[in-house]
């Protein structure tokens, strides 16, 4: 399995640090405001990462934090006038909850940075110890850049070159650092902010260091993937490897894996610029697997632009498979015979070279596009080759692959039960009281309501029955 590195920036083979075991990364989003669908678009891609791993057999170790102590979650506090951890709850809440309508696994562990103030008050007090930060008078603490000779070497920047940029952009009041390219670590609180006492002032942590320490704590010194949004790169994971490292003395992460833009109208979807869609306003309009499906249907280092025609035919080709798949499921609970015929085998085994293209594409930095045109190529093959003289095991094998395959990209091939059985329960019930009370027009109604959904109610001696069409 090969994945580009931004660190080398070259495509190179996969080798965990352990063997069978992955440590992964994932820097999480900020939680002021629901998430839009640029912060949607790393959430999948990783995701996407993560499953085929587990696929192939790793043991995946999946950390991803929430930062729930910013600027902008306090700025919305106040704006509602409520704390801000009413804010960061809220939002991790409506968070998980579009997580989950995209299908993204549950991280192995969410950790939130004001859960974790401890080890970074510890992280910072190492750092101090060892020179590579230093207080200034008024309590905040500076990482010293020079000292670590590689900084820069993520976003392959020339500390020369970062220097001469950042002398021009100094602003007054950062006239206490040694250096201007120097970044914060621990900062002093403000009136009305949630603060912290630490050994120099009270106060909060600067973002960088949030991920180096959940990292450490959860993961341990050495990862070996991080990933994140391309605007990451600098200054935020650049700063979290100088952090680390000279913390550890080890290699932070192995492999860096940044996603592209998701833009619109070519320009980065962002909150600042106002050009966003939320996951919540997409999940009005689709089910949440055609985003999915649309985010995957393009290669994660590719700049992704949204529109309203790429969904609509993101939906139309996702259709092709689920319809594809229930069609197989029909095939194989409708057919006369059970095992497969000499020619369904030969079948079979022809059908293995739609999987094995599938691999191939993943292996290949997870090109998800090409993965993608392989499920279409097996969706044909069982449309053009499976009948009502196939066997169920032909049709259940073709079935099975199918699904697992677009389980590898978080796709359901199977559409989900329109209705449940408690919901069908429920409304049962409700009809039954609804003739008590003699109201037949609302008693029709939910009969009718049921057939619609393929539920034939039958009226017995021993109450009402029902069955699926
Ligand atoms: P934030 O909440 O802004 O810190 O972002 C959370 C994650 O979403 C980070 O990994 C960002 O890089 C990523 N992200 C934000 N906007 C976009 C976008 N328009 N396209 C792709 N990734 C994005
Ligand atoms: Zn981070």
């Amino acid at each position: 399995m090969k994945l580009f590195n931004t660190l080398t920036r070259r495509k190179e083979e996969f080798v965990p640090l352990e063997e069978g075991k992955v440590r992964m990364y994932v820097c999480g989003p900020t939680v002021y405001n629901l998430i839009h669908i640029g912060n949607a678009r790393p959430m999948i891609i990783f995701d996407t990462v993560r499953r085929y791993m587990e696929y192939k057999g790793y043991e995946v170790n999946f950390v991803s934090n929430f930062t729930d102590v910013d600027d902008k979650i306090i700025k919305k506090a106040i704006e509602e006038g409520v704390s801000a951890q009413e804010i960061s709850e809220r939002y991790i809440s409506e968070c998980r909850k579009d997580m989950d309508g995209m299908n993204v696994k549950p991280a192995t562990t969410n950790p939130q940075a004001t859960q974790e103030i401890g080890g970074m008050i510890s992280m910072i007090q190492t750092l101090v110890d060892k020179g590579y930060a230093y207080p200034a008078a008024d309590g905040t603490v500076y990482f010293r850049v020079k000292k670590f000779k590689e900084y820069g070497k993520l976003s392959h920047k020339n500390l020369d070159d970062l220097q001469s940029g950042f002398r021009s952009l100094q602003v007054s009041g950062e006239d206490q650092k040694e250096d201007p390219l120097d970044f914060v670590l621990w900062k002093p609180k403000k009136e009305g902010e949630p603060s912290w006492p630490s050994p120099w002032c009270d106060g909060r942590p600067g973002w960088h260091i949030e991920c180096s320490v959940m990292a450490k704590k959860y993961l341990g010194d050495e990862i070996d993937i991080h990933a994140g949004g391309e605007d990451l790169i600098f200054p935020h994971h650049e700063n979290e490897i100088a952090q680390s490292e000279c913390c550890n003395d080890k290699i932070f992460a192995k492999y860096w894996m940044h996603n592209a833009f998701l833009n619109i109208d070519n320009r980065k979807m962002s909150k600042s610029l106002g050009n966003f869609r939320t996951v919540r306003e997409i999940s009005e309009q689709y089910d949440l697997q055609v985003l999915r499906f649309f985010m995957l249907n393009a290669h994660y280092r590719s700049p992704l632009n949204f529109s309203a025609d790429l969904m609509e035919a993101a939906k139309n080709a996702l259709e092709r498979i689920t319809d594809a798949a229930a069609n197989l499921k029909d095939r194989k609970a409708a057919a006369q015979t059970e095992a497969a015929t000499d020619a369904e085998k030969e079948l079979l085994a022809q059908s293995q070279e739609f999987v094995k293209k599938f691999e191939e594409a993943m292996d290949d930095d997870f090109n998800t596009a090409d993965a993608l045109a392989a499920i279409f190529e097996l969706v044909k093959f069982a449309n053009t080759n499976v009948s009502e003289e196939s066997s169920s095991e032909f049709a259940g094998v073709l079935l099975d692959t199918m699904v697992k395959l677009c389980d590898v990209l978080g796709l359901k091939a199977e559409k989900k039960e329109e209705i449940l059985d408690k919901e069908i329960e429920d409304l049962i019930a409700e009809r039954q009281e609804a003739r008590k009370a003699k109201n037949f027009a609302r008693a029709d109604e939910i009969r009718d309501e049921l057939l619609a959904k393929g539920i034939i109610l039958k009226d017995t001696r021993e109450g009402v029955k029902w069955k699926r069409a």
